[in-house]
């Protein structure tokens, strides 16, 4: 039976808003969105704006225990130092409660689409059973020559027994290059290219990792030493030829987290896109990122959180009104696509999500709207703070007002 919706606005994403327009349903999916006046619809949610369901294409649930208690400083290593002493003091039962509770609060923010990074690959039992999508990256670290044997058997082993389903698909992400040998980013980008995986990795995120790479100084030489984990000779001279070692075929999905000091190439890959973490690269105290640069060279920009250890919040929606805010010379249509289909198209699942297209699942959210008028309707959702009030995911409401 097919349900036609209608509200204040509709934002398809991959065309213009339209004013009282409609959406059609059927089963799971979307047949029809339509300017007001093609078709009846059955219900009027009202002064809402109806939107794709969210996009956050970079996270870790299992840092969801995090939440206020190391606040990011300059000193990133002293950060990174407190975010192992949390892991090493958790036990997996802690650890997945973290992933239920991040996932609770991604679903409660409109997230239909996740991109998770995480230890052991752990938050595939939760997010595999739940009304979302998501890639869950295994994380693989290994500077040594020894721990990136280890690291690289676990992610095949891992691999193995993880074939996609229908909501979750598997991915690795080979976590930085100070902390990934050059053989094991090898190695992940064989498999990944393989087996047509995506690949996350953290990349240019701090000058802090340029020093390691390119002078094999800085406060991270100090920060390995005391793990035990430094290893000159197994590092990568530079984030590029980390990029060459992940997508040696320049056809893999390829998610950069941050690239706060990445210079692209003139000729970006369409495979490679850049994942912005507004809040969380503003708590660290970066100079501006360079997004609106990557945009204006053809590189896709997606946004994500990241976790709880450096956001107060899982909420995409929050990120996009935070980048209105302080970028007021970007569109809203780009914030908004960013915050959803440049993310299903990052993570490889624009075909089935990210926009509200015929043929698509119907993810969608419905988001209220002020009693005022605005010359552009995307400002009517960025600049507010109402939160989204129902969620639809494959056509089903999972969350309704
Ligand atoms: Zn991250």
């Amino acid at each position: 039976m097919i349900q036609t919706l209608t509200a204040r606005w509709i934002f398809p994403v991959d065309g213009p808003p339209l004013e009282r327009g409609t959406i059609a349903i059927d089963g799971e999916r979307i047949v029809a969105v339509e300017p007001q006046g093609t078709r009846t619809a059955d219900v009027d949610l009202g002064n809402v704006a109806i939107l794709p369901g969210l996009v956050n294409a970079h996270t870790h649930l299992d840092l969801s225990g995090m939440r206020g208690k190391c606040p990011p400083t300059s000193e990133f290593t002293n950060w990174l130092r407190a975010v192992i002493r949390h892991r090493r003091g958790q036990t997996s039962a802690q650890v997945m409660e973290d992933i239920r509770a991040g996932l609770a609060e991604s679903l409660k923010c409109g997230t239909t689409l996740l991109g998770d990074i995480a230890v052991q690959g752990l938050s595939w039992t939760v997010l595999s059973q739940s009304s979302i999508r998501a890639i869950v990256f295994f994380e693989v670290i290994g500077l040594t020559r020894e721990r990136a044997y280890d690291a690289d058997q676990a992610w095949i082993s891992w691999r193995e027994s993880h074939a996609g389903v229908l909501n979750c698909r598997p991915g690795v992400s080979p976590h930085a290059p100070y902390s990934v040998r050059m053989s094991l980013f090898s190695a992940c980008g064989r498999s990944a290219n393989y087996h047509q995986l995506p690949i996350a990795v953290h990349l240019a995120e701090t000058t802090d990792e340029l020093d390691l790479l390119q002078a094999h100084q800085g406060p991270l030489v100090a920060f390995l030493q005391e793990l035990g984990a430094l290893d000159f000779d197994g590092l990568t001279p530079n984030v590029d030829a980390v990029i060459a070692l992940c997508d040696p075929f320049a056809r893999t999905p390829l998610l950069l987290a941050h690239a706060n000091y990445w210079e692209p190439p003139s000729e970006p890959s369409p495979y490679h896109n850049v994942i912005y973490c507004p809040r969380t690269h503003a708590a660290f105290g970066h100079p501006p990122h360079p997004f609106r640069e990557f945009l204006a060279r053809g590189v896709r920009v997606a946004l994500g959180t990241d976790s709880l250890a450096s956001n107060p919040e899982l909420d995409v929606l929050a990120e996009a009104r935070f980048v209105h805010e302080k970028y007021p010379d970007v569109p809203g249509a780009i914030v908004l696509r960013m915050a959803t289909l440049s993310g299903a198209e990052a993570l490889g699942w624009a075909d089935e999500t990210g926009s509200l297209t015929p043929g698509k699942s119907a993810d969608l959210v419905v988001l209220p709207l002020a009693n005022r008028e605005s010359a552009d309707p995307h400002s009517l959702i960025l600049e507010s703070n109402l939160p989204v009030s129902s969620v639809m995911f494959r056509g089903q409401w999972t969350r309704q007002a």
